[in-house]
């Protein structure tokens, strides 16, 4: 049976003894990490928020997993990809929430999975997706472990450490899997992510949770707790019954567990469940409450395509051997020109070109929700 460990920690000055006791109840490292693995850690980086907003894994919760993987001998390693609109979007979000900081100071490496490559992989018995893209650093880790943050969310309703590895994928997947337009199958696309993923273990910030218009826009919220578990599903399950919201009914559980993942009845350990569930309010968002038509047909008129710039492009061939879905061409001329239909909108050209010849073009949704004109 799956344990999760709930401990509680009133705030962040007691993370680091609270993530170290919430990992040990439930077997420590040891069967989980080896002498020099690389150890993916995946925090949740979704947008330029400070700490404080509640919206990305504490800075503390990261810098503490990076000192326990180190002490377990292997070699951390921190990344994700923003919740990404416009191109630069991780960069700047590593930064603001200070993850970036934290975990350089504790030896780890830094991963920007917007510019670090994507690789094509196959899903093992797909529910949604028979393909996808992945982050490279992901798949190249020897050990993946999540660390998401406790909050609401307007589509899945609760977002944790299942959810967190949709940060995986490049920005066309993940329209992709929005335009499914119902909660149930975006479910389902999370879990087809997991299932290739297949993570080791998930520590949760749940110090400062986040309730109401999460992922990003909900309130804090004093929630006072750590969980641990080897099985992310496990602590889903248990994170979500903690904050009130049947555990079975959130899109993302339910789909790993329609994958075989976890079990429907973890064993808590540590902190007695009953001793610190509380109520959050539920987000009232929710793309799916949309009409799937609407989500479907309107959905696809948000674009930031990236072009180019013949007059700029100094035919270095950059662009060309790193796309990873060879969406960049190479004409009879010598030119460059980006295919639009192999195109995975990572955007990994614009990072990669040495002569600024990468321009994005927005449509016109594009421009309205970004307000850049
Ligand atoms: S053309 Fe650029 S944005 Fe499109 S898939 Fe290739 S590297 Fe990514
Ligand atoms: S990387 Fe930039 S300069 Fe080099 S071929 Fe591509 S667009 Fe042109």
């Amino acid at each position: 049976m799956s344990k999760v460990s709930i401990v509680r920690c009133p705030d962040y000055s007691d993370a680091k003894k609270a993530i170290a006791e919430a990992v040990d109840l439930v077997g420590g490292f040891e069967e989980i990490i080896s002498m020099g693995d690389r150890v993916l850690l995946k925090p949740n980086v979704l947008a330029a928020r400070p700490p404080e907003a509640a919206a990305t894994t504490h800075p503390v919760v990261v810098s503490a997993m990076c000192e326990l993987v180190l002490a377990a001998g292997g070699v951390p390693v921190v990344g994700d990809g923003a919740g990404i609109s416009r191109p630069g979007a991780t960069a700047k979000a590593l930064k603001a929430s200070g993850i970036e900081e934290a975990a350089r100071k504790a030896g780890a490496e830094v991963v920007n999975f917007e510019t670090a490559g994507y690789t094509k992989v196959k899903v093992p018995d797909p529910l949604q997706f028979p393909e996808l893209y992945l982050a490279k650093p992901v798949l190249e880790a020897d050990v993946v472990i999540s660390l998401p943050k406790l909050k609401t969310h307007e589509l899945t309703y609760y977002t944790g450490a299942v959810k967190n590895f949709f940060g995986t994928l490049p920005l066309n997947s993940r329209k992709e899997a929005h335009f499914l337009g119902k909660r149930d199958l975006f479910g389902e696309a999370v879990a087809d992510i997991y299932s290739v993923i297949k993570p080791r273990f998930a520590v949760m910030d749940g110090v400062l949770g986040m309730e109401g218009n999460g992922p990003s826009h909900g309130k804090p919220i004093n929630s006072g707790v750590v969980l641990a578990s080897p099985n992310c599903v496990a602590l889903d399950i248990i994170a979500a019954e903690m904050i009130g919201f049947d555990p079975l009914k959130i899109p993302t559980t339910a789909g790993a567990l329609k994958k075989g993942f976890g079990n429907h009845c973890p064993l808590v350990v540590g902190t007695p469940l009953k001793e610190v569930k509380m109520k959050f309010k539920p987000s009232s968002g929710g793309i799916s409450t949309a009409p799937a038509f609407l989500v479907r047909n309107f959905g696809k008129y948000f674009t930031i395509r990236p072009r180019i710039n013949q007059e700029k492009c100094i035919r270095c061939g950059a662009c060309h051997l790193n796309c990873s879905p060879q969406a960049v061409e190479k004409l009879a001329d010598g030119s460059f020109r980006i295919n639009e239909e192999k195109c995975i909108l990572c955007y990994c050209c614009r990072e990669l070109c040495p002569n600024d010849a990468v321009d994005m073009k927005k449509s016109l949704m594009a421009k309205v929700l970004t307000s850049e004109h």
